[in-house]
């Protein structure tokens, strides 16, 4: 089977060919992400207008480009998947319009996919894990602990009640005048600080369940920077308080999240799987300091840890052509009625459920 995916959720426009041979193994034939950082730099974040007249206008050429690379034509292909949610709307609506009109006039099935999905469904493209696994998705939009029990069948153990720890990356960024996406540079900012200067919080470890809370973090971190500030004379913050101040956030977000996946899996344990794993995606996960910190856990608990490759971690669209496929095998494809969802929880058991697509 071999199906072109389409990404364009947020800022990156992604095609990409992913087949899947007979004997289950997966093959990326190309996948292309043309990013759109540049045009968003000046606002200090994305802009949902600027984004989805950028997805509309690279779809396209994205798209010629990714069969190229594969070396394929439509005709070719079996099936087209496009992320159908959750996201920017309009992005959305620009790759599932551009998604219909492909594989109308190809004559191929369409299938909607939800972008979760495409993350949480990593690991089986880039590793093969085995159903059930446990996948903790941290990104700039999504943090939560998922049992990946089949391609159409996740439950939701816990998640952020507020900020997601990418927002919060970026939000650390810009009080400190480092430039966006954040996370990167903060946690090279990070590598030269000190992370026990200050005491910043470690919000919701005192209860139980794995439910996440990040935005306390960023009112701290403030707190913080003005104090370093305030001691500058208003000279403004030495170069030493900033790395301070980055390690100190990411040891809080790592320790967080080290604290609530040990629970996390404590549960999924519960269930005796066969192969026990546990898998991390989005973007947050490219950082060093939390994979270590998870690998460690995972070490210790008898777990196998698989995190993908950075380019698939972060929003593409081999996770959206491999989704595709997994659920093309369990279930019919869609339609031309298919619609672009701003929001589309990935747990079934939550579904119409108002404010949940996060
Ligand atoms: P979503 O996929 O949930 O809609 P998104 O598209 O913003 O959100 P991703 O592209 O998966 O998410 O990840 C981007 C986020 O990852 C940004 O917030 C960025 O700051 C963060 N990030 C990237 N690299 C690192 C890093 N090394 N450390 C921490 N955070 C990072
Ligand atoms: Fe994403």
């Amino acid at each position: 089977i071999t199906l072109l995916g389409i990404e364009s959720s947020c800022d990156d426009t992604g095609a990409a060919v992913v087949r899947r041979h007979p004997d289950g193994r997966a093959e990326i034939l190309s996948n292309r992400v043309a990013g759109q950082a540049e045009l968003h730099a000046a606002f200090g974040g994305v802009v949902p207008e600027i984004a989805a007249r950028a997805h509309a206008e690279k779809l396209d050429i994205i798209v010629e480009a990714a069969l190229d690379e594969a070396g394929l034509t439509l005709d070719a292909l079996d099936g087209i998947a496009v992320t159908a949610g959750p996201g920017l709307i309009g992005g959305v609506l620009s790759g599932v319009m551009c998604a219909k009109g492909l594989a109308t006039g190809a004559g191929l099935p369409l299938i909607g996919v939800n972008h979760l999905a495409g993350h949480a469904l990593t690991p089986r493209l880039t590793d093969g894990l085995a159903f059930p696994y446990l996948m903790l998705l941290v990104s700039g939009g999504h943090c939560q602990f998922l049992l990946v029990e089949g391609a159409d069948s996740f439950r939701r153990l816990g998640g952020t009640i507020d900020d997601a720890p990418g927002e919060a990356f970026d939000k650390t960024a810009r009080l400190l005048a480092l430039p966006q996406p954040g996370g990167p540079h903060v946690e090279r900012t990070a590598a030269d600080g000190d992370p026990a200067r200050f005491a910043f919080p470690r919000p919701l470890l005192d209860r139980p369940g794995c439910d996440m809370s990040f935005s306390g973090l960023k009112t701290a971190l403030l707190r913080a920077r003005d104090a370093c500030i305030a001691e500058t004379g208003g000279a403004g913050l030495r170069s030493r308080d900033r790395d301070d101040l980055c390690a100190g956030f990411q040891a809080a977000v790592a320790d967080v999240l080290e604290e609530k996946s040990r629970r996390a899996i404590a549960i999924y344990l519960d269930s005796a799987p066969a192969d026990p794993a546990l898998a991390v995606a989005g973007g947050v996960a490219a950082n060093r300091l939390i994979r270590t910190r998870l690998q460690a856990l995972c070490d210790e608990t008898g777990l196998r840890f698989t995190a993908p490759p950075l380019r698939l971690c972060t929003d593409n669209a081999a996770m959206i052509a491999w989704a595709g496929i997994e659920r093309g095998l369990v279930g019919p494809a869609d339609d031309m009625a298919l619609a672009a969802r701003p929001r589309w929880p990935l747990d079934t058991s939550q579904a119409g459920m108002l404010g949940s697509g996060k």
